[in-house]
């Protein structure tokens, strides 16, 4: 059989007719469509000379026909390889330097500033901008429909994703077609996704969650996409009568319930919420169910593995946890330093196996052997437990881990604690080089408009509440905390802008 994540999409298919993608502006594009376009897209690709196995490097706001491409891609058996629209050319010219793209296909007012880098190292450079329109495009207008999909195997590749790389440089991981078509069956099943269902797709497409979690699940279920631009919580409400299901990040869902709109019956229709990319807040969990009568579904992945727990659809969806590991993914956690697994509730190093794991680090045969064990488990980075009924609990990355003074500290466990004090909206929890302690709590927090809360008062509340050498040493208060796209908290630019901290004289 064709492993082609393609190939799947259209056997998916019950009626060609079928409206696939909504825009906002009210276009509508057929599961027809969308076979006509890949075709003449893919032609045009092997019309600027990419063969099965060659990179074709996309930096474009997203479109349809942006989404189109990534397919087409995927039917000429060349590797997608999707760039955030924020990277600069500078960033740009290293992952052009690394992935060695056939093709870069850009917006078109990038294609000078890259085609000065990338021609000369023999790549192609061709345009799509935000409107669908380009010179990709020019070309694939001129082209047959009429492509015949790559037969390609469950372990050939389809993308090439760079994680954020918030230290070190960014590394590109190896997805398989056939990690991309199990993790995206294994979700439509556990979520009940049907040729009934209407997404709303909000998200950016450049990234696992909008690209293999929304999308692929969407037309991998037959069913439509109502496809926004970018997240504007009006719209959001505005569709919800039509829709059936949406997907999103934590801000998505804090920035809906700022909007008194947000009721039980704009939410009626409704039958699913999911989260993720980001640790969604209990508060978050509860007021949305307080508010709509719907409990926000938490699942848990990354960009090397796609995803590996999720919230029961039936059972119980526990506020701040990830739910139960996938039907076919395993996951254990170990101690760091020795790899022993263990017990129920202790906090260690979360490691999965399964179909969902990715190939490897592209050229980077170290960090892959690194990061993927003899025995095939990923060493995720995330730090976790799982408890007695087995929901796994995220506690952070590795790298977020406090030492201070010899003692390990969670920054979620004290952020926890500083949320629950009255007043306080958010906070994160870093630790900064300190003189005595190697490294020192930091507290940031942002409070309510109204809150009367000052440092001392944080961290009297804490005290009684978290073991002394927990507390944050100081506590700072800002009005928001650095996101990026994804709804993560910037953490390293957190610990970058305080490192002197605790070097200068309080
Ligand atoms: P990325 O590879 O950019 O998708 O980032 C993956 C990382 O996001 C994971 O390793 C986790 O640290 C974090 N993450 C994703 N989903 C969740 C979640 N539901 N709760 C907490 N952290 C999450």
């Amino acid at each position: 059989m064709n492993s082609n994540v393609f190939q799947r999409i259209s056997d998916a298919v019950a009626d060609t007719g079928k409206v696939a993608i909504e825009t906002s502006s009210g276009r509508r594009v057929t599961y027809e469509d969308i076979i006509l376009e890949s075709g003449r897209l893919a032609n045009a690709l092997i019309a600027r000379e990419v063969a099965p196995g060659d990179r074709v490097a996309v930096q474009v706001e997203k479109s349809v026909e942006a989404l189109i491409l990534y397919l087409a891609c995927l039917r000429a058996g060349a590797v997608y390889l999707p760039l955030n629209t924020a990277y600069t050319l500078t960033e740009l010219e290293y992952f052009v330097g690394d992935a060695e793209p056939k093709l870069i296909v850009c917006d078109p007012a990038n294609r000078d500033g890259i085609a000065a880098f990338a021609e000369p190292k023999g790549a192609a450079v061709e345009t799509l901008d935000k409107a669908g329109a380009g010179t990709l495009i020019d070309l694939a207008a001129a082209s047959s429909h009429a492509f015949p999909t790559a037969v390609v195997g469950d372990d050939d590749l389809a993308a090439i994703l760079y994680t954020s790389g918030t230290t070190g440089r960014s590394k590109g991981a190896m997805l398989t077609h056939g990690n991309l078509v199990s993790n995206a069956l294994t979700l439509k099943d556990l979520w009940r996704f049907t040729s009934e269902d209407v997404l709303i797709h909000a998200l950016p497409i450049y990234h696992v969650h909008g690209l293999f979690v929304a999308s692929n699940v969407a037309l991998l279920s037959d069913a439509a996409m109502l496809f926004c631009a970018r997240f504007d919580p009006d719209e959001i409400l505005s569709l919800m009568p039509r829709a059936t299901a949406l997907m999103g990040v934590p801000t998505f869902y804090t920035r809906l319930l700022a909007q008194p709109g947000l009721t039980e019956e704009a939410a009626a229709g409704m039958r699913l919420f999911v989260s993720g990319s980001a640790p969604l807040l209990a508060e978050t969990h509860r007021e949305w169910q307080a508010r709509t009568g719907h409990a926000i579904l938490e699942r848990y992945g990354m960009t090397e593995t796609g995803m590996n727990t999720s919230n029961p659809y039936d059972g119980e969806r526990i506020a701040g946890t990830v739910g139960f590991p996938l039907p076919d993914v395993e996951l254990r956690v170990v101690d760091p330093e020795s790899g022993v697994e263990l017990a129920a509730d202790e906090v260690g190093m979360i490691e999965v196996r399964g179909p969902n794991v990715f190939k490897g680090y592209w050229r980077m045969p170290e960090k892959t052997a690194a990061e993927i064990k003899p025995d095939g488990f990923f060493v995720t980075g995330d730090l976790g437990k799982v408890d007695p009924a087995g929901y796994v609990h995220i506690v952070g990355r590795g790298k977020d881990l406090i030492i201070t003074g010899g003692f390990n500290v969670y920054p979620k466990e004290v952020e926890s604690e500083i949320d629950l004090i009255p007043g306080v909206v958010e906070s994160a929890v870093v630790g900064v080089p300190h003189p005595d302690f190697g490294e020192g709590v930091l507290a940031v927090v942002v409070k309510g408009k109204e809150a009367e809360l000052d440092e001392r008062a944080v961290v009297a509340a804490l005290e009684g509440r978290l073991a002394k050498f927990k507390l944050p040493k100081r506590v700072l208060f800002v009005d928001e905390l650095p996101r990026n796209t994804m709804g993560k908290v910037q953490k390293n630019l957190l610990r970058q802008e305080n490192a002197g901290l605790y070097s200068r004289p309080a």
